[in-house]
């Protein structure tokens, strides 16, 4: 029992970059009701107020400051669950930001409104029966009514009430409102009305008052044996099904003032019953397919390896089948009574995959989805926050913010892929890395796929500190594409070429063609050309805002800045100089979709880039397309590199590797092996063996070489070499900090005083500072500083001393005129 005599106070999560905790005390009606993992409402400054998270209870009064009161409880239970809250202290602290950063990144807009939130009547609302509002709900009420949308703050300011917040989280959770999105497309629960009839199914004696109740009325009389043949209240106990009202008053005829009038006479009843989107016949479920004898022998091998190993890495090359070792486990688990977790590094491309998973799963896969609206988001997180029933969530690196119940296992898929890490807002989190720790805390097993593994995973599989499971050939013993690399100085020097296109891979393609057969090219930049010259005088564009030039789309006929997205036109005349002379150089996806086109005038073309996929559905539109062989050549960005599957795709073309070959940082060779060998692997996935060709002006790159023989092993070997010689990770663990301000010079300035003031701590460990490789950002000039830490030095103190370096300069006028921030395990 709470004692009223002992004041309690309440440690609240803000959704807020700050570091320290906050604590506000619990007015005496709340007492007793408060329990961490639910949601509050309280004040911070003067004016604004935002939903928290309590993280503990407790009779310590904190020190110096005046402590506000709680001003409402939003739940009756937690809306997290153990161990949540002790993954985001991990996150903040591994990842050196705030536990509030990972709580505005982990919970949906929906469930934690705040001063600035939008919001608007849901207009599916249907009030029931005996429902009733408050005077203050009434007025809140009529202050969002006839608005398209109103923010939270304004309804404040209108009503010159107190509590409003609170007043708007009960409307929210009433249905009454909701959560205005800027999203156009919107998901609501669909409920569905239901029909029953008030008896008890055998008590004949109820049944025939019922009959006696609409002895007057054919109308009625009519529904009710409708009703029954409907529910098939005569089968065998068991059979019944449920009745919607919508199809019995189709069935009938009837009008639904009849219907009415039964329910007056308590003849039926009517409920509501909330739709299963993903809801699927059980009977209509598929069998897994039967694994072969190889993907036996690794399921076993994985599943020994689970024994003794937190992690086990399954490398299998592509096509090997890693998928269908991954539903078989997830089957098991689930048959244990489990929840799965099942990482892709983008959702969106993975309708192939989740469409084969739900004919097998059914209703208990859970897909969340990066498109949704925050609507659909909320219904997921409360689907899974009150399911203890095994279910697995397929879904993209913010699905390992889920309030799991029991995990049993995680799947990381592509587990190399640089997408799991979120690289702005802070939390700056690996979700592969989040994703083990979370599986620990559960007691799970995690299991890493790649046919491209990361040298830190490798490295660690190699060591034994990972269990390791080799897959070494394709399914059905489909070959692993042939490779050609293509000198292209050599191409242009015969004129071999025609645009971007050179001979062999214009052959290549010619031939898929003529047997029916598909092609992939890739080219890792979208838009039409990435530079814009002067041939006069040399002239270029340059973004305002950022530290690049932008890139010409021809389409549109604008230059677009891919870093802060800013449009401008292309002038006509050269701006410097006057004279017409301004040229476009270099091949993004759309010009080379356009040489395709000319040179195969009668063939179907499509492309997948960014610029091509802004809406949820279009991917899975050009997906569907090139599956259904609507499109012969499919032109794409790195997004036709992830786990696509094809069985008519034979050629694949690289049509540039040298921006991947040459870029200036110390993963550029793992990153260039990855996208490269993955692309290839789209190629003849099936039985006839497919072919790739590389077109490149350095053909003597040694990574081309590991590429052409598909030797995941000796590129890493010499990998992991250099790394070990250059003390770069997995041998040193690299934080960047970050310096960013809008005054270059005194970003600039502050840099080297930082790098000073580091270098007294961490000596030997402090590079630069320098200027990033784009070096301003929408209008926010960028200082990098290198960190190179032993592999194995503790985080928390590492976040400590940063503290401690933060605060000593604080003061300084040019580190106040920027913004610092940390990004560990970069990639
Ligand atoms: P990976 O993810 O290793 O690249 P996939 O899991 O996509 O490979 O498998 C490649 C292809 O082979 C897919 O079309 C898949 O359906 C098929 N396949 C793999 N294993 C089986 C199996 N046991 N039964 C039927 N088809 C399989
Ligand atoms: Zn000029
Ligand atoms: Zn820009």
């Amino acid at each position: 029992m709470p004692n009223p005599d002992i004041e309690m106070y309440a440690e609240v999560i803000l959704p807020l970059p700050l570091y320290s905790k906050f604590t506000y005390s619990i007015p005496p009606d709340l007492q007793g009701d408060l329990q961490p993992g639910v949601r509050v409402l309280v004040q911070f400054g003067a004016k604004k107020y935002y939903t928290g998270i309590v993280s503990a209870v407790t009779p310590q009064r904190p020190g110096d400051y005046d402590v506000k009161p709680i001003m409402a409880l939003l739940d009756n239970a937690p809306v997290l669950r153990p161990p949540q809250l002790k993954h985001w202290e991990w996150i903040a602290d591994y990842y050196l930001c705030s536990v509030g950063d990972v709580y505005r990144a982990a919970v949906p807009t929906g469930l934690k409104p705040e001063s600035e939130t939008w919001i608007s009547i849901n207009p599916d609302f249907e009030a029931p029966e005996d429902f009733h509002l408050t005077e203050k709900q009434k007025s809140v009420l009529q202050c969002i009514e006839g608005e398209k949308r109103v923010r939270l703050s304004e309804i404040e300011s209108n009503l010159k009430i107190k509590g409003v917040a609170g007043v708007v989280s009960q409307l929210l959770a009433l249905g009454v409102v909701e959560i205005a999105e800027t999203v156009t497309e919107r998901y609501r629960p669909k409920t569905e009305r239901m029909i029953r009839l008030c008896a008890e199914k055998g008590d004949s004696e109820r049944l025939h008052q019922c009959f006696d109740l609409v002895k007057r009325s054919a109308q009625q009389e009519r529904l009710l044996l409708s009703w029954m043949d409907h529910a098939r209240w005569l089968a065998p106990p068991g059979q019944q099904t449920e009745v919607s009202r919508d199809e019995l008053l189709k069935a009938t005829g009837v009008s639904s003032a009849i219907l009415r009038a039964m329910i007056t006479k308590g003849i039926f009843e009517e409920y509501k019953r909330t739709t299963n989107r993903f809801a699927l016949d059980l009977n209509t479920l598929s069998k897994l397919s039967p694994l072969s004898d190889i993907q036996k022998k690794a399921m076993q091998e994985v599943k020994a390896s689970m024994k003794d190993h937190a992690v086990t890495l399954l490398h299998g090359v592509t096509g090997s089948g890693k998928t269908e070792i991954y539903t078989h486990l997830m089957d098991q688990v689930l048959r244990d009574g489990n929840q799965v977790l099942y990482l892709v590094p983008e959702i969106s491309l993975t309708t192939q995959l989740t469409d084969r998973l739900r004919k097998v799963f059914g209703d208990r896969l859970l897909v969340y989805h990066s498109k949704y609206s925050d609507n659909e988001r909320v219904d997921i997180w409360k689907r899974v926050l009150t399911s203890n029933e095994p279910l697995i969530v397929i879904g993209a690196r913010s699905s390992v913010f889920l309030p799991f119940a029991h995990l049993g296992l995680v799947i990381v898929d592509e587990e190399h892929e640089p997408s799991f890490k979120q690289y702005d807002p802070a939390p700056r989190y690996n979700a592969r890395d989040a994703a083990i720790v979370l599986a620990t805390m559960h007691g799970a097993k995690t299991l890493l796929g790649s046919a491209t593994p990361s040298v830190e995973t490798y490295y660690k599989a190699t060591q034994g500190k990972y269990g390791l499971v080799t897959l070494n050939s394709r399914y059905e013993e489909a070959q692993l594409p042939q490779v050609e690399i293509v000198d292209m100085r050599e191409q242009r020097k015969r004129r071999a070429n025609k645009g971007i296109l050179s001979e062999p891979l214009m052959l290549a393609t010619k031939e898929a063609l003529e047997h029916r057969r598909q092609t992939i090219l890739f080219q890792n930049r979208r838009g039409f050309a990435p530079v814009v010259i002067c041939k006069t005088c040399g002239w270029t564009p340059k973004c305002p805002n950022c530290d690049v030039s932008p890139v010409y789309h021809k389409h549109t006929d604008i230059l677009k800045c891919h870093y802060c997205g800013l449009a401008s036109q292309l002038p006509t005349l050269c701006p410097a100089c006057g004279e017409n002379s301004i040229e476009v150089f270099g091949y993004g996806t759309q010009r080379v979709a356009e040489d395709v086109q000319n040179v195969f005038p009668k063939v179907a073309i499509s492309r997948m880039d960014l610029d091509t996929t802004r809406n949820k559905n279009s991917y899975q539109n050009i997906i569907e397309e090139f599956s259904e062989h609507k499109t012969d050549i499919l032109v794409g960005t790195q997004m036709v590199t992830k786990g696509l599957d094809f069985g008519d795709v034979n050629v694949v073309g690289i049509v540039s590797a040298d921006t991947m070959l040459n870029f200036p940082d110390f993963r550029s060779n793992e990153r260039a092996f990855n996208m490269m060998e993955q692309v290839a692997g789209r190629a003849g996935r099936r039985k006839e063996q497919g072919k790739v060709v590389i077109q490149t002006s350095s053909p003597d790159n040694p990574i081309l070489s590991y590429v052409k023989r598909h030797d995941f092993k000796g590129y890493y070997e010499e990998e992991i070499k250099a790394r070990r010689q250059f003390a770069y990770p997995p041998f040193t663990k690299i934080i960047h900090v970050y310096l960013k301000s809008k005054d270059q010079s005194a970003v600039d300035a502050a840099a080297v005083l930082y790098a000073k003031a580091l270098g007294e701590v961490f000596g030997q460990r402090v590079l630069g500072p320098e200027r990033p490789f784009v070096g301003r950002v929408a209008t926010y000039y960028l200082q990098q500083i290198m960190l190179k830490i032993e592999s194995g030095a503790s985080m928390v103190k590492v976040k400590h001393i940063l503290r401690q370096v933060y605060e000593s300069l604080a003061r300084d006028k040019l580190v106040k005129a920027c913004t610092v921030y940390y990004d560990v395990d970069p990639v």
